[in-house]
C-alpha cells in the first residue's frame, strides 16, 4: 500500500518532501520492490526448504558453506533494528526454525552459526529481516 502510494506520489513531490517521506516511512519504503517479499509470494523462485504461516526458509543463492539457509518472516520487517515488542513471537520463530533446520540438515550436533546482519555497517544487503543458518564446516574466527 505504502509502496503503491510512493510510486504514484513520488514524481509529484518536491525533493524536500520526498526526502521527508522517505525518512518517515524508511522501514516500509521498499516493500513493493523487496526481493524476499517476492520469494514469499512466489513471484520469484527460490530453493525453499521450509515454509509455514509465519516464516519461509530457502537456500542462499551465494552459499558460503555447505549449508547456507536464509530464514525470513513472511511479513515484511526491515531488520533486527526495527523489531518491536509486537514482533517477539516472530523473532523467536526465526531462531527456532534455525534450530529445526540445523537438525534437518544434519549439522546440529557438530554446530552451526546463526547470523543476522543488521544495517549498512552490519553488512545487511537485503532489507527484509533474515537470519543466515550456516554450517557443514568449521567456522573461521574472528568475526568482523
Ligand atoms: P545480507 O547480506 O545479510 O543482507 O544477506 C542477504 C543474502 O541474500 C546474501 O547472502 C545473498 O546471497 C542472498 N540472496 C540475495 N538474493 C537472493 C535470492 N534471490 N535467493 C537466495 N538468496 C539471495
Amino acid at each position: 500500500m505504502i509502496s503503491f502510494a510512493r510510486r504514484r506520489l513520488d514524481p509529484f513531490l518536491p525533493p524536500f518532501l520526498r526526502r521527508l517521506a522517505q525518512s518517515i516511512f524508511r522501514k516500509y519504503y521498499n516493500m513493493g520492490d523487496c526481493i524476499f517479499c517476492k520469494i514469499v509470494s512466489g513471484e520469484i523462485n527460490a530453493d525453499i526448504v521450509y515454509k509455514d504461516e509465519h516464516v519461509t526458509a530457502f537456500r542462499d543463492i551465494h552459499p558460503v558453506a555447505p549449508t547456507h539457509i536464509l530464514i525470513i518472516p513472511n511479513r515484511h520487517i526491515h531488520s533486527v533494528g526495527t523489531l518491536t515488542e509486537a514482533d517477539e513471537t516472530i523473532a523467536g520463530k526465526l531462531l527456532l526454525t534455525a534450530r529445526k533446520l540445523a537438525e534437518q540438515e544434519g549439522i546440529a550436533e557438530k554446530g552451526f552459526r546463526v547470523i543476522a546482519n543488521t544495517g549498512v555497517d552490519g553488512g545487511q544487503t537485503v532489507f527484509h529481516l533474515h537470519v543466515h543458518l550456516i554450517g557443514g564446516q568449521h567456522m573461521q574466527h574472528p568475526m568482523g
